[in-house]
């Protein structure tokens, strides 16, 4: 198991206009955690709400600056992450920040150069890379991608390509076990063989997601994206299967309702997106707050489904994009003081580990096989599963002769073999149920006798026990009567 807080970076996207100087400011002290402090202008800090503070200063990780590349996004954030989850421990990245600043281009990428490319297609190029490098184990991946709008869930896998809104992709709903665990019904996983088809399915999600975003309904900065990268792994010949799931999650613009309301529609949907990363901030708060036993997970579709991702199992990384122009900056301090809340949250995240039933049935009926024939070398005998005719006759003659021998050292002999001294038990048992037998008195002397014999190779229940000991007394007191008669 391993025990950590969800890890908390920042990324500053460069501004529209160049030589925005004094807003910002980046404290990165090999011996400190870094920390980013926020200039306000004179200006703004005089009608900003509630104080008259001039700068306010937030811990990170680390904090990316305008000139960060995305190899580096990639190679400090995402690259760990992608470890853990190749071991087989569930991961979260999400990116939290107003609209416009950055989120996408960090999760995905832009589309103009290769170099551009984001988290989502390197991690992908990278964990195709280790899963070829890595022979000792087999590796399953499927790919899913979810698309939260106004708290209805739509899979961008749909390979139909005729969506031309998300009404038309299919609705994916939530289901809930008697264990908790939540399943997305509706949501297609897609098998991805190398890093080509993962991306081609990449491309498909972003496609959909394009085509539903028309100008009147720019449904990308309203809903929440999550790409799920789902990894099995087992050791050939090993039953024991590993799952991790890596969420890669482009979150809806932070943005308060106050900016996007214009009325109407457009309000709807702004109160919607504000209600969803709302419930997000309450969860987040609940969680934070020692002794909270009700987390409210189940306010949003989005809570719901990265229930594990927050206070759960699963290592957990925010990206804070920050865009610091000077209209920006209380949005940007909000982004900020929701990111020094979520460091204060915990994880647990454990090896996802079960036992595949076929491969454990076809393990055993291998074992089964062999230990069949080692038996068989042993005795020289091919052993089936169920005695022969011939043999069960065999058999039944034996218990008849040993029950009519009058000796008492006399013993039934049936040899190391489990089948015929079951068969034995029941037969006796068979006759012993037979009410005809209750007249014999050689049944009931031989039969407990035999009982108390060490050679017996299955001790008998404790009922058969019990009745044989009752009808040994019944014939003890019928033999003493006897003979104090014949006296
Ligand atoms: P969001 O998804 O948060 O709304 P985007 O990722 O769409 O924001 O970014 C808005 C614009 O800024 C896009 O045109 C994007 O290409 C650009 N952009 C964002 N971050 C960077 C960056 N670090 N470097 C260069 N361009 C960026
Ligand atoms: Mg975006």
């Amino acid at each position: 198991m391993v025990k950590q807080t969800i890890q908390i970076f920042a990324r500053v996207k460069p501004p529209v206009r160049k030589h925005q100087q004094g807003i910002y400011s980046i404290d990165e002290d090999e011996k400190l955690i870094p920390s980013l402090e926020i200039i306000l202008p004179r200006d703004l800090a005089d009608g900003f709400v509630n104080n008259k503070r001039e700068s306010y200063k937030f811990k990170f990780q680390r904090i990316f600056d305008q000139d960060a590349k995305q190899e580096t996004i990639f190679e400090n954030i995402a690259k760990p992450v992608a470890g853990s989850v190749l071991e087989g421990y569930n991961g979260t990245i999400f990116a939290y920040g107003q609209t416009g600043s950055g989120k996408t281009f960090t999760i995905t990428g832009g589309a103009e150069r290769y170099s551009d490319r984001g988290i989502i297609p390197r991690t992908l190029s990278y964990i195709f890379e280790q899963l070829q490098k890595d022979s000792s184990k087999m590796y399953t991946t499927h790919i899913s991608y979810l698309e939260i709008y106004n708290e209805c869930g739509y899979d961008l896998l749909d390979p139909r390509h005729e969506a031309s809104s998300l009404e038309d992709l299919p609705k994916v709903t939530i289901l809930e076990d008697p264990d908790q665990n939540i399943h997305l019904k509706n949501l297609t996983l897609h098998q991805a063989t190398t890093e080509e088809e993962a991306l081609n399915l990449l491309f498909l999600g972003d496609t959909n997601r394009m085509i539903a975003e028309t100008p009147m309904n720019q449904a990308s900065t309203r809903s929440h994206c999550i790409f799920t990268i789902h990894l099995s792994s087992k050791e050939p010949g090993s039953a024991t299967v590993r799952h991790a799931k890596l969420h890669l999650v482009d979150l809806a613009g932070s943005e308060r309702v106050a900016k996007t309301g214009v009325g109407g529609h457009l309000l709807t949907e702004a109160k919607y997106i504000n209600l969803s990363l709302h419930y997000l901030e309450q969860v987040i708060i609940a969680l934070s707050e020692k002794h909270r036993s009700h987390i409210p997970y189940r306010n949003s579709m989005m809570t719901s489904v990265l229930r594990d991702s927050l206070g759960g199992n699963c290592m957990t990384t925010m990206i804070a994009t920050l865009s610091l122009e000077k209209r920006n900056l209380d949005e940007s301090i909000s982004t900020c003081r929701f990111a020094q809340r979520v460091a204060l949250i915990k994880n647990e995240a454990v090896l996802n580990e079960e036992i595949d039933p076929r491969l454990m049935i076809k393990r055993l009926q291998k074992e089964i096989q062999e230990l069949k024939d080692e038996l068989a070398m042993v005795t020289g005998e091919q052993r089936t599963e169920a005695l022969t005719e011939a043999e069960l006759l065999q058999l039944e003659k034996l218990i008849t002769s040993f029950l009519e021998d009058q000796d008492p050292e006399s013993r039934l002999e049936v040899g190391a073999d489990m089948r015929k001294v079951h068969h034995c038990f029941h037969h006796l048992k068979k006759l012993l149920n037979d009410k005809k037998i209750f007249g014999n008195n050689t049944v009931s002397n031989t039969v407990s006798s035999e009982s108390k014999d060490q050679d017996c190779q299955e001790p008998l229940k404790e009922e058969e026990y019990r009745k044989l000991r009752d009808i040994l007394k019944q014939r003890d007191n019928e033999i003493s009567k006897n003979k104090l008669n014949g006296r």
